[in-house]
């Protein structure tokens, strides 16, 4: 498995790859990588002859009191798992390699990221679309893989890609989850055994909307209601809790199949996002 640090030496080998007929496959992370991770990695071998992937806790999409320092992060165990999963290349930059200091340009996508994660996390899409524009010139993937757990990230990502015309097919895999049904992510790791126990309010909040629209229920007031109740009752601090179109992402007044639910919570200090395709 290649290990590259700089740009240089990651586009170098994408090229290498290209000129010998071979489709990269990117899965663009942040490392403490567990199965959902891995998923995307395999769902990328589907499309892809040999797949990169990175590993880059990117200070650009962080608010300044937000988790950044704390973020967990494991390279030798991050490597070990690529290195199992057939990963080809791995990418791990320092900042200082991927931002000049007086770096002044970046991408700014204006109507999907207005809602939700955006609006409570100020210049996150921003850092999000500029570092996701910056590894596709990068690694320049034929495929990249996107998971669905992070919903209104791989929305703006399509838009980003149609609208600034990456020629990079972007595919959206589902979100994996423990048993119990808690979405897997590198911040439950944060979680102690009492928060474990509540952050599946997220998830079961989640079904709640989707078992009371199956059963008739429409008003996207009461399912808001609805899931914002059974996130209380676990003793979460609902960041959002929405029902939303799920290609404009905006608030729908009446549900219908296809509508996506969205909840964000804080557990303890740590915040956990989830949705569902009702
Ligand atoms: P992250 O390292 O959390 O930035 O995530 C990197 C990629 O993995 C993003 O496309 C996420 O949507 C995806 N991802 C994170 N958690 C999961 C999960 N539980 N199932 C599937 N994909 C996931």
């Amino acid at each position: 498995m290649n290990i590259f640090h700089t740009p240089h030496e990651m586009t170098a080998w994408s090229q290498a790859q290209r000129r010998s007929g071979k489709r990269i496959g990117f899965v663009p992370t942040m490392g403490y990588l567990h199965a959902g991770h891995l998923s995307l990695v395999a769902e990328a071998q589907r499309h892809a002859d040999a797949i990169a992937l990175s590993i880059f806790v990117n200070p650009t999409q962080f608010g300044p009191h937000e988790d950044f320092a704390t973020y967990p992060r494991d390279e030798a165990r991050d490597l070990a798992l690529c290195r199992e999963a057939g990963v080809a290349a791995v990418f791990l930059p320092a900042p200082a390699a991927m931002y000049a200091p007086d770096a002044s340009v970046s991408v700014d996508e204006s109507a999907l990221q207005n809602g939700l994660c955006g609006a409570r996390r100020p210049g996150h899409f921003r850092g999000v679309c500029t570092v996701v524009a910056k590894l596709f010139n990068i690694v320049l993937p034929d495929v990249a893989v996107f998971g669905q757990k992070d919903f209104q990230q791989a929305a703006v990502i399509r838009r980003m890609v149609r609208d600034l015309n990456f020629p990079v097919t972007i595919i959206t895999a589902p979100t994996l989850r423990e048993p119990d049904g808690l979405a897997m992510s590198s911040r439950n790791v944060h979680l102690n055994a009492k928060e474990r126990q509540q952050a599946l309010g997220l998830s079961r909040a989640l079904a709640s909307a989707a078992d009371a629209l199956r059963a008739g229920e429409t008003s996207a007031d009461t399912l808001r209601q609805q899931m914002r109740d059974v996130l209380e009752q676990h003793g979460l601090r609902v960041d959002y809790a929405e029902i939303a179109d799920a290609e404009t992402l905006s608030p729908v007044t009446t549900a219908t199949p296809g509508n996506v639910a969205l909840i964000a919570a804080h557990c303890g200090n740590t915040r956990l996002i989830d949705n569902r395709v009702l």
